[in-house]
């Protein structure tokens, strides 16, 4: 838990979110300002920085996020696929300083997406 962070405030019931999952690791909530049909991110609970800032006692918890994208995916409906962002670092357009893994789909989603900003 980091007092200044956005996500942290989210997770804790301090900022109203559009939950849509949480279980003892992640929560799952629409992104505030959707760029697909679908637009969630998947926070896990412990405040890690981004991606640069994993280390092995991560794994579990990494692995955990991987398996559970497409059954997230599968409860919205986008049984023809998904995209996953995870942007890292300013450089990386990371806003937000408290790992996240978008999940996008649906209308609006456009074809190989290497382009568009998220
Ligand atoms: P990133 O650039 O990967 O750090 O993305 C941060 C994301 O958080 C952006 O897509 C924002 O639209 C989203 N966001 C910012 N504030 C909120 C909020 N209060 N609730 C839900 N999503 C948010
Ligand atoms: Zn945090």
């Amino acid at each position: 838990m980091s007092t200044d962070c956005l996500f942290c405030k989210i997770i804790a019931g301090d900022i109203p979110s559009e939950q849509v999952y949480h279980d003892e690791h992640v929560v799952v909530f629409k992104d505030i300002n959707p760029k697909a049909q679908v637009h969630l991110l998947i926070v896990p609970r412990e405040h890690i920085i981004s991606l640069n800032h994993l280390d092995a006692k991560h794994d579990d918890l990494m692995t955990y996020c991987m398996h559970l994208l497409p059954k997230i995916a599968k409860e919205q409906g986008l049984e023809d696929g998904f995209r996953t962002v995870i942007n890292t670092g300013a450089g990386g357009g990371q806003i937000v300083f408290h790992l996240h893994i978008h999940l996008l789909g649906g209308e609006g989603l456009s074809g190989a997406g290497f382009s568009r900003a998220i």
